[in-house]
């Protein structure tokens, strides 16, 4: 197989190339929180998850660190979809 960001071969094809594609991969995987930052809604979400009290709480002396970043994140995208699922009805 070839891949062509591949830094090897650059793209002509070696053994190495799955395994680049693989890293590539592994690198692109989806963000942990992503806004657009559209609505008040979706910056009050943000200001949950990458607000300056947010991160300062994560990393603080009693913080979780980048898991409670993740958590925050997480709870976040859930209320947003619980939010859609309102707006609907
Ligand atoms: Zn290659």
């Amino acid at each position: 197989m070839k891949f062509k960001d591949c830094p090897w071969c650059y793209g002509k094809g070696c053994n190495q190339c799955k395994i680049e594609l693989d890293k590539a991969m592994k690198d692109s995987m989806e963000p942990i929180f992503t806004t657009k930052l559209d609505s008040p809604e979706e910056i009050e979400l943000a200001n949950e998850v990458i607000g300056r009290e947010a991160i300062e709480k994560a990393f603080g002396p009693d913080g979780g660190g980048l898991q409670e970043v993740k958590l925050n994140a997480a709870v976040a995208s859930m209320k947003r979809v619980l939010r859609k699922q309102n707006s609907k009805k």
